[in-house]
Formats: structure tokens, sequence, C-alpha cells
């Protein structure tokens, strides 16, 4: 039996992490050299990393409901291997939860775990075997890209079910609000290619011309969710009414479009007109929320202790640089934080902390005040640190040139 517990403050503890960040960069090299050989490696599944995404021919075609359905590849695990410790369930309710710990199985008993804690398969009459069905197929709708891959889709699950405690949101919202933010957070990357938008865009790829060039990587994501749940071995909904199905699925549909940052001025204003006169009762304020709780997550890896937060800048730029490698090659154009000759960490926290994360948590503290000291504080020591890179990578810098000068 396997006990599952939050690390220790250990050197062992410590190593253990360094393993999983270090076997996690070794995945994201190989991703990036079978891409630069064109090579089928025994780790990269080849087919599940192109950057247009291609779903089996049958998928599509007009036939009857079955080829609509996403099925599970595999059984789930054992679940009763995993026993969560009180530690480790108290400490997943912190966002100083180190998410590098876990094993992707792991990680399926923790979000179980969440749905339980929340008390959501009670108010959702969800089976157990459905909810693991439901977890197992959407981590296999993930892809293993180096950033937008299921560990990033814990992440954010995570740091919501942090803010519903933080936040005390179950004293604000339904059982039935708190059942569409967690799913929601699940499902908002599903099947994500590595390739942004604007590729998805500028090189017309078959995800562009199918949503009109309109957030087409959100729509998929969501459209995937929606799938998986169509099939009923996997549906989490499959006891409510109609009218209450189609509710939580018009949800959740808003909550993962409003994901696709190219909306973020638009959703971040619409939220701050709302705090003037904010109302629990009122729809309209509600879905505002939600909406920028979900975005808060979805961004929030700085929120994190440095030792976690750091990897995975490290995978959102082996991403980028991979994407635009593939521009290049293709003759498309290269957004400059995207391009690995005019990036470097430092710069690209630096900007991202100061003018999207801290303006949006601390519009949050306005109607959360305990997410000031909780989440802002953390945001402003990260942007700290970040600038001392900055000036770090610059004396580098200086000192290369002032050598190759001599
Ligand atoms: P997602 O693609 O995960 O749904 O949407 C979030 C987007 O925000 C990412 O694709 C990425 O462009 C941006 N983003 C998220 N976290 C960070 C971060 O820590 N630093 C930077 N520079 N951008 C981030
Ligand atoms: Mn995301």
């Amino acid at each position: 039996m396997l006990y599952l517990c939050f690390p220790p403050l250990t050197p062992a503890g410590d190593s253990k992490r360094v393993i999983e960040i270090e076997k996690f960069k070794y995945e994201i090299a190989d991703i990036r050299d079978a891409f630069l050989t064109h090579q089928r490696t025994r780790h990269v599944d080849f087919a599940r990393l192109r950057p247009a995404v291609t779903l089996p021919a049958t998928f599509f075609s007009p036939g009857t409901v079955r080829e609509h359905v996403i099925t599970l590849q595999r059984e789930p695990p054992a679940f009763t291997k995993y026993r969560l410790t009180t530690e480790t369930t108290e400490n997943l309710k912190q966002p100083s939860f180190d998410v590098w710990q876990w094993e992707p199985n792991e990680m399926l008993a923790l979000i179980e775990h969440m749905y339980r804690e929340l008390g959501l398969l009670e108010e959702f009459c969800i089976s157990p075997p459905t909810i693991r069905n439901f977890l197992v197929s959407v981590q296999e709708n993930y892809r293993n890209n180096p950033f937008h891959n299921f560990r990033h889709c814990f992440c954010v699950t995570q740091m919501m079910y942090c803010l519903i405690y933080l936040c005390r949101l179950p004293e604000k919202l339904s059982k039935k609000e708190l059942g569409v933010l967690i799913t929601a957070c699940i499902c908002h990357d599903l099947d994500h290619p590595g390739y942004n938008n604007s590729y998805q865009i500028n090189a017309r790829t078959e995800l562009a011309v199918r949503y009109n060039d309109a957030s087409p990587l959100e729509n998929h994501h969501c459209a995937v969710g929606f799938r998986i749940l169509a099939n009923p071995e996997c549906n989490i909904f499959s006891s409510l009414p109609e009218s209450l199905f189609k509710e939580i699925r018009g949800e959740i549909i808003l909550l993962i479009l409003a994901t696709d940052m190219a909306r973020h001025s638009e959703i971040v204003d619409d939220f701050k007109k709302k705090l003037e006169n904010f109302d629990y009762k009122n729809v309209n304020h509600l879905t505002a929320l939600k909406m920028i709780l979900i975005k808060a997550c979805d961004i929030s890896n700085e929120v994190r202790p440095s030792k976690v937060a750091e990897p995975w800048v490290d995978c959102l730029l082996e991403e980028y640089f991979n994407q635009a490698e593939t521009e290049k090659q293709e003759g498309l154009p290269v957004a400059p934080f995207m391009d690995r000759d005019k990036v470097t960490k430092a710069s690209a926290q630096i900007s991202f902390i100061k003018f999207v994360l801290i303006p949006l948590f601390e519009d949050i503290s306005q109607l959360f005040p305990q997410v000031e000291e909780a989440l802002v504080v953390p945001l402003r020591h990260a942007r700290e640190h970040y600038e001392q890179l900055k000036e770090a990578e610059e004396d580098m810098r200086r000192l290369a040139q002032s050598k190759s000068i001599a």
C-alpha cells in the first residue's frame, strides 16, 4: 500500500522533487529532439504532437453518436492503492503544495479527493467508477507537451481548490457552481497541441478553419471535454436532469472560452465594473467572478513558491521556442516573446507578473481581502526574484561581451 504524504522539508523530499523535475525536463528535451530530427522515438508519441489537431477521420463523420464519443484507452488505476494522508489533503488546499511530487496516477487520486471533499460526488450522484473513468479519459486526452500537459491541468485545478477554501466560496456559491469551476479547470486545455492560437490562425490549421479563427484552441478544449462526457462510462453529470445538464454545460463552456488570453482586458474590465457593487445574487456578476477565477488559476504558477513555479517557466519557454522554430521553418510570423534570441526567463516573467498577474490578483483581493497576503505578496516577491535574476543575466552578458572583445 502506498501512502502519499506531502514532502517533508528534508533532503530526501527535496531530492525526489529534483528527480521529478529533471525527469520532466528530460522528457521535454526528448520531445524537442523528436521534432528536430523528425524521428519516432520510444518516448514520444509523435502522432499526438502534430501542430494541427488530427483526430481520426471517423471522428467527424456524420454517423452515429458513438463516433462522436471518446472511448477509454485504459482501465483506471486501482485507486485503493492510493491512500492520502491528512497531511497531504491539508496541504492540497495550499498554494505551497508541491505539484512536482506526484505521478500521473497520484494526481488522479488527488483530483478525485477534491470532488469528494467538496461534496460534489454526492451532489451530482457520481459513482466511484464514473469519476475515475472521467479523470482517466481526461488524462489520456492531454498531450505530452512541455507546458500544456496533464500536470498543468492538475495545477490549475489545485489552485482553484485553494481559492475555494481561501475565499470561503462554499459560503457564497452553490455546489453546482463549485462543480462547474473544478470541472472547467480539469477540461480547460484538453488536447492542446502545444501551438497557440496565433499559430493555428496563421498556419490555417484544421482547428482555425473549423472555428473561424475565434478562440480555436479554447473551443476545441471544451468540445473534447464534452466528447469525453458523451461517453456514458465517463459522464459525471449523467444523473442530472436534462435542464440542469444544459445549464452546467453552458457555464463550463463560458469558463473555458474565458481562458483565451486574447480576451484578458475585456474580461478584467467587465469584472472591475461589477466590483463597484458586487452582488452574489446577480447571475451576471457570478459568471464574471467565475471567469476571473478560472483565468487567475490558469496563469497562477508564479503565486507558488519559486522552487515550484520556476520550472514551469522553462516548460513554457520550451513550448514557445518549439513553436517559433516551426514558424520560422514554415515562413510564418514569430512573436518576439517566443523567440529564443529575444526572450529570457527573467524578461518573460517580470512584465507578466507586473502587468498581468499583480493587477489581476489585486482586483480579486478587492472582493476577498485575504488574497492580498496569500497570493499578491508572493507575486511581489516573485517579481523581485526575477528582477535580481535579470541583473545577473545582464552581468553575465556584459562579461561575455567584454571577454569576446578582449
Ligand atoms: P493557457 O494557454 O494555459 O490556457 O493560457 C495561459 C497563457 O498565459 C499561456 O499560454 C501563456 O501564454 C501565458 N502564461 C501563463 N503563465 C505564464 C507565465 O508564468 N509567464 C508568462 N510569460 N506567460 C504565462
Ligand atoms: Mn491553461
